[in-house]
């Protein structure tokens, strides 16, 4: 995250296209943690949902490379539970939009193990291509 306070005019380019690559207004975020504290792939994450509802709303784009966003299962969790209305599941959509439309893969369909390849269900596979892949 920045040390400073000061937001650049590329910070606010950056929470504007958030914003409506998500349809939420992210600034409405009062970084009451209830969507970190209920959501249940936090520890998987390496930064929390509040943290990267934070870091948009100084627009800071280091977010979009965490680990967070693709980790995010859409569950709603944090949806039903936040205080402002906000869904930060969106915003996680969003910020892969962001690297899906630069063609940034999550996962690399030709190295996945032939062992996984075997046991994977279908669908399962179905959907992280249309999740992870650009
Ligand atoms: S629950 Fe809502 S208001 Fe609270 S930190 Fe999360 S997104 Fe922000
Ligand atoms: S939608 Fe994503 S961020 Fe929200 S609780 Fe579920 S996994 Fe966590």
């Amino acid at each position: 995250m920045p040390t400073n306070t000061v937001i650049t005019a590329a910070n606010e380019a950056f929470l504007r296209r958030i914003n409506e690559l998500s349809g939420e207004k992210v600034t409405r975020c009062e970084q009451c943690g209830i969507c970190s504290a209920g959501c249940p792939l936090v520890a998987e994450m390496d930064r929390t949902p509040a943290e990267m509802m934070r870091m948009v709303q100084l627009g800071d784009e280091d977010i979009a490379k965490s680990k967070t966003i693709w980790i995010c299962a859409s569950c709603f969790t944090c949806t039903v539970k936040c205080p402002r209305g906000l869904d930060p599941s969106k915003v996680a959509e969003a910020l892969r939009q962001l690297n899906l439309r630069k063609a940034v893969d999550y996962i690399d369909l030709m190295n996945i193990p032939k062992e996984e390849m075997e046991i994977l269900p279908q669908i399962a596979l179905v959907s992280a291509f249309r999740k992870l892949t650009g």
